[in-house]
């Protein structure tokens, strides 16, 4: 196989253990015969990360024979991948105990091959009900098929919903980094995306005065990505710049409804739109701001249509807003002179 070649299945089987998705099981099975070890090697650590996704029987015995594969890493990862199945992997246990006593099996494989023998022994424990293991956020007890799939992801026990939780914290986080190179816009603010940097250029362009604030903090879990916001028309502009990624997709859904329970106005622009990003914001803009003056005119020129108090926003709060606290805006209007604002997530 010609090292491109290889290349493309390897990229190919990490993706497709990053996709959280059950039909890519037959694809995985056509690479974990490929004829390059290291292609073999990362679909079965695919098959692992799709514990819970597919088929856990067709799993074990796609990944067993790879115990016995030529190349060491490649039965490393199918030992490692063993365990996230649990239960299932039962029948794998005395192949893991043969490779176990092997005296030529090498030592990193035998690490393996343990903590695997491990996580299936207390899971098939676990089935049995002989004993009780508890998620270490909130203290259920976990099924047997979650401690195992959390052992091997985490080597801590989590139960489904907090597996999730922690799995997306940590794709934030790692998207964030990914994320995280600065850009300089024609204005001078320093944003982390060629879309930001656009973004920040029109803005200026249309005289609009805005925030960019490139701090980062995490919300309920969630890694919250720097964003635009426009003091005058009390309004945030997000660009959400990797829809195509699953996670972070379900990250951006999350990131929305908190804008929403917080009574946020948000302007969204997404990586789709990147080939015209100018024309997609001056179009959702000017929805967003149908009633607002332009910017160099005094505020609330027609006030009927307008909140007391609230420039330019063109819709009161949705019903998620605390009455008797001040609106998200209303805190970041008074903060608009500081440097850093507080109070902009909930
Ligand atoms: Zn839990």
């Amino acid at each position: 196989m010609n090292v491109a070649n290889e290349r493309r299945l390897a990229a190919r089987a990490t993706a497709l253990g990053e996709s959280a998705d059950a039909n890519t099981f037959a694809e995985l099975a056509g690479l974990t015969r490929s004829e390059s070890p290291l292609v073999r090697r990362l679909a079965a650590s695919a098959l692992g990360k799709l514990a819970g996704i597919v088929d856990s029987a067709a799993s074990v015995d796609l990944l067993r024979p790879l115990l016995g594969d030529l190349h060491p890493q490649v039965r490393q990862y199918a030992a490692k991948a063993l365990g996230a199945f649990g239960t299932a992997a039962e029948p794998a246990l005395p192949d893991l105990r043969d490779m176990y006593r092997n005296p030529a099996e090498r030592d990193y494989v035998k690490r393996s091959v343990v903590t695997a023998g491990k996580t299936i022994r207390e899971a098939l424990r676990i089935a049995e009900q002989q004993t009780v293991q508890a998620c270490r956020k909130c203290g259920r007890a976990v099924a047997a098929d979650e401690y195992a799939r959390s052992q091997k992801a985490f080597q801590r026990t989590f139960c489904d919903v907090c597996f999730d939780e922690v799995f997306l914290e940590r794709r934030n986080w790692e998207t964030q980094v990914e994320l995280n190179k600065t850009v300089q816009a024609a204005n001078g603010t320093v944003v982390q995306s060629d879309g930001e940097r656009l973004i920040a250029e029109e803005l200026a362009a249309m005289g609009i005065a805005f925030r960019y604030d490139n701090r980062f903090r995490i919300v309920k879990g969630y890694a919250i990505r720097p964003d635009f916001y426009l003091p005058e028309f009390d309004l945030y502009i997000e660009y959400w710049g990797m829809e195509d990624n699953l996670d972070y997709r379900i990250g951006m859904l999350e990131k929305q409804k908190l804008y929403q329970q917080a009574g946020k106005r948000v302007l969204s622009l997404y990586a789709h739109e990147r080939p015209r990003l100018r024309e997609a914001l001056r179009k959702k803009l000017s929805r967003h701001l149908r009633l607002a003056p332009p910017p160099e005119a005094p505020p609330a020129r027609n006030a009927a249509e307008r909140p007391p108090g609230r420039v330019a926003s063109s819709s009161p709060p949705p019903a998620g807003a605390t009455p008797g606290e001040d609106s998200p805006g209303q805190q970041q209007r008074r903060r608009a002179s500081a440097p850093t604002p507080e109070g902009k997530c909930p």
